[in-house]
Parts: C-alpha cells; structure tokens; sequence
C-alpha cells in the first residue's frame, strides 16, 4: 500500500534523521578560491536532516560534539592516505580536457593512445575497454573509478568514437547503475547464445558444401 506523505505545513512531529553535511570548521570564514581567483565565504560544519515522514529538509550548524563526532568518525575515515574519490577523474581532466571542463583537446585515436599510456599510473582506477563507433571503426570506453581506499562513489565512462568524427562523451554510473548495466549485458549475452551457435553450425554446414559443390573447373551435375 502506498504511504501518502504529510504535508510539510501540517507534519505536526517531524522526525529528523541526519543525511548530509558540508562545510568545516566551527565558525564562518574566507578561503581563496583559486578556480574563482578571489576570497569565498567557507561555511563551517552544517548538517542536513530529513523529515522520515514528510521530506522536509532543515540545517544548521554543528555543536562543537558534532565536530568532535565528525572529525573521528566520518572525516579521518574519509581522508585516509592522500587519495580522494576525485583525484583520478581531475587528473584525467587536468590532462586531456579544456580547462573549463567543457570540452576535449583530443579526440578519437589520439586520445584513445594518449589515454593508453597516461592510465599506466593509474592500474586499479582506469580502464580502457574497445568498443566500434556508429562507423564500426575500434573505439574505447574509458571507465575512470572515483574511489578513494575508504570510499567508493560510482564510475565515470567516457565514450571515445574513432571515425565518426564525435567529441568525447561521458556518462556517470553509480553502484547501482552498475548493477542494471550487468544485468542487461547478461541477459544480452545469454539471448545471443543460441543464435550464434545455430549461426556455426550452419557456416560450418556451407563450408563443407561449397568445398563439395563450387569448384574450378566447375562440379559435373
Ligand atoms: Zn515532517
């Protein structure tokens, strides 16, 4: 049975639970920006909630326990080692996108084999896998993992066509994403199973018939 949510309005007795946070630090601050090149407002530590009964969301600003709690529980758990969940994709775009992000300054083979040699330093987070573009010319897919040793995010996939004369183009996988993904390839694979063994087996049919029936000088009737 569908639950109808309350109104926001009328939810009398929200029930909060924790679900996001941003910011550091206890209080408000400037830091500078070096995409913006000037000094931005920091936020300190605010946390999100969510009403489990109306979706209503609130923040507000961490008590100095919760700095306490995030600092030993979430952040040192997500900061270990220097690695962040978006350390390869940047250098990935530091090295073959515009500086804006927006677009690519190779494309097709060029990028398939710098791409080829920059991931070498990159073995568990990068994967180049062949694929033919819309001309059946070899092309790649380019899976970039945004994982860090404690944290794992999703996957960025970068279609990289040969001939067709396309840009790049990227789409994002999360964990789940991932898991319809494979089941269609499976489900693709198990469907394609007995059509390429009827295929064999009639190739294999032809062969023997045309070794028997189409010669030179051609088979008496
Ligand atoms: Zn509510």
């Amino acid at each position: 049975m569908m639950k109808i949510k309350p109104d926001p309005k009328t939810c009398k007795t929200h029930k909060f639970d924790f679900c996001s946070y941003t910011g550091r630090g206890a209080r408000e601050r400037k830091i500078w920006s070096k995409a913006l090149k000037q000094y931005i407002d920091a936020k300190p530590l605010t946390l999100g909630f969510r009403c489990r009964r109306c979706g209503e969301r609130v923040e507000r600003i961490a008590t100095a326990s919760e700095r306490k709690f995030h600092a030993k529980y979430i952040d040192a758990w997500r900061k270990t080692g220097k690695k962040t969940i978006a350390t390869v994709w940047r250098d990935f775009a530091k090295r073959f996108k515009s500086k804006d992000g927006d677009s690519y300054r190779l494309v097709g083979w060029d990028l398939m084999c710098a791409v080829e040699k920059w991931r070498t330093k990159w073995p568990n987070d990068v994967r180049q896998v062949r694929i033919d573009d819309s001309h059946f010319c070899s092309s790649d897919l380019i899976l970039v993992e945004h994982k860090a040793p404690n944290e794992y995010m999703g996957t960025t996939v970068v279609v990289v066509p040969q001939c067709s004369g396309e840009s790049p183009l990227e789409f994002f996988m999360y964990p789940f994403h991932l898991n319809g993904l494979l089941n269609a390839l499976q489900a693709i694979k198990k469907a394609a199973k007995p059509v390429e063994k009827r295929e064999l087996k009639h190739k294999q049919l032809v062969d023997r018939l045309i070794k028997k029936n189409l010669r030179h000088p051609p088979v008496k009737p």
